[in-house]
């Protein structure tokens, strides 16, 4: 489904989502950067969920081959459970916030938290989250072109322990991919894991509040091409009064 002539949406899951992908897919986001192109997180990786995903792409005129990088905000099953799986099928780069590195290579199922949500029956019990290399390691700042787009990491931790956000340059349009550390409604995503760090999330957000952009993508739920700025100044705003911004689930 394409957003703009400079983002598709092309995965995402039936609960908060639009049923694109697999039923637990968080937003599957495709950067169009002309000869250039690069998934934003990519989805738990079932087999038809990557059909899905491919399929959706071409209909938004992207063919897989075009697909040269794969951003990941960070290591829950949602977002990152198919990136080995994509790495070699479209002979992608993986690239994600130093922090979480190892994590997703070991894997390390504790650090990711899928060992904490497959006990709480969250997935399907025989989905398996592959090790995947990272091949580009982002410190908080690094800058990285996608053909005509530019993307800058953003570290913003708190939802878990090595979160990061891109904030994505378009001539004439800038996106902010926030992952899960704010949605629209200046909602939070603070779940009940060893890494998840309220106080940490109150910084993120006064990070990206701080930020210049036009849209803000979110992994889960409302997508807002415009004003998106106020979605996350609304939470910023609640924190202000020391109040916790409402919950997304
Ligand atoms: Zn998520």
């Amino acid at each position: 489904m394409r957003l703009t002539e400079d983002i598709a949406l092309v995965g995402g899951g039936a609960m908060t989502g639009f049923g694109l992908s697999s039923d637990f897919d968080a937003h599957v986001y495709l950067l169009d950067g002309g000869e250039e192109c690069a998934l934003v997180d990519c989805g738990m990786g079932t087999p038809s969920g990557i059909e899905r995903v491919l399929e959706n792409a071409k209909r938004a005129g992207i063919p897989g081959e075009r697909i040269t990088k794969l951003f990941l905000t960070h290591y829950h099953t949602d977002h990152a459970g198919g990136a080995a799986i994509y790495r070699e099928r479209l002979s992608l780069q993986v690239a994600v916030g130093a922090g979480a590195k190892d994590a997703l290579e070991l894997p390390d199922h504790d650090a990711t938290g899928f060992a904490a949500a497959k006990a709480a029956g969250i997935f399907p019990s025989g989905y398996d989250y592959k090790p995947c290399v990272i091949d580009d390691p982002l410190a908080d700042g690094a800058e990285r072109r996608v053909g005509r787009l530019s993307v800058r990491f953003i570290e913003t931790p708190g939802h878990c322990g090595a979160h990061g956000s891109y904030l994505v340059t378009a001539p004439g349009q800038s996106y902010l991919l926030a992952g899960d550390a704010v949605f629209a409604g200046g909602k939070l995503f603070l779940q009940a894991i060893p890494d998840c760090d309220i106080n940490e999330s109150m910084k993120s957000v006064a990070r990206l509040a701080a930020l210049d952009f036009d849209a803000l993508l979110p992994g889960h739920g409302a997508i807002c091409l415009r004003d998106g700025r106020s979605h996350v100044e609304l939470a910023n705003a609640s924190i202000g009064r020391l109040a916790l911004p409402a919950n997304l689930v």
